[in-house]
């Protein structure tokens, strides 16, 4: 029995690595049954940011997150997550770990873990950007946490961690071009 409805028929290749166009059509496939949209993670971005870099727009940060989001580890870390929240969310782990999940402790910390892991993947700033979102809890991440009818222990991190990168990628390119160097050095 499968976990993710959108990953249901899915043929895994014999090497295991797919292009980026193919992470991201999956990534954005699990987000979106996971109730998270591109939108959702680019706002998060843009309120984070807009006020660090002077002619900030959505369209740019819509565009950072889809960049994002065509990235392997990034691919892993949100496969990771929403398996095992949903996992949770139908029962199938063992015991004391399907409650502490259900429950979304507050001691268990390997959510947080992940989303680290991913967080500094444009510089160590995404990882305090990943800090403060975590602790602000601005937007979808409240909304996400708030949600008493599913699991979204490692998601509402995940979706926070990708926020932060797509927010440092696009502060990594305006320096750049502020300095008048091609954006294109940051993929
Ligand atoms: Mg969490």
């Amino acid at each position: 029995m499968g976990l993710l409805k959108c990953l249901e028929n899915f043929k895994p290749r014999s090497h295991d690595v797919y292009t980026e166009n193919e992470m991201r059509e999956i990534n954005i496939a699990i987000l979106k049954e996971r109730r998270v949209s591109v939108d959702d993670i680019a706002f998060l971005a843009y309120s984070a940011q807009s006020k660090y870099v002077d002619g900030l727009t959505l369209p740019e940060m819509q565009e950072s997150v889809l960049e994002i989001l065509g990235k392997r580890d990034q691919f892993h870390a949100i496969m990771l997550a929403a398996s095992v929240d949903v996992a949770a969310e139908k029962g199938l782990l063992d015991e004391p770990l399907q409650s502490i999940l259900m429950h979304d402790l507050g001691l268990f910390g390997l959510d947080e873990t992940i989303a680290i892991s991913i967080a500094g993947n444009y510089g160590q700033i995404g990882v305090t950007n990943f800090g403060n979102l975590d602790v602000n809890k601005p937007g979808k991440i409240s909304i996400l946490q708030g949600d008493k009818e599913h699991c979204n222990c490692f998601l509402d991190d995940i979706v926070g961690a990708i926020a932060a990168v797509a927010a440092i990628r696009v502060a990594q390119r305006h320096a750049l071009a502020e300095a008048n160097m091609p954006k294109e050095e940051i993929h």
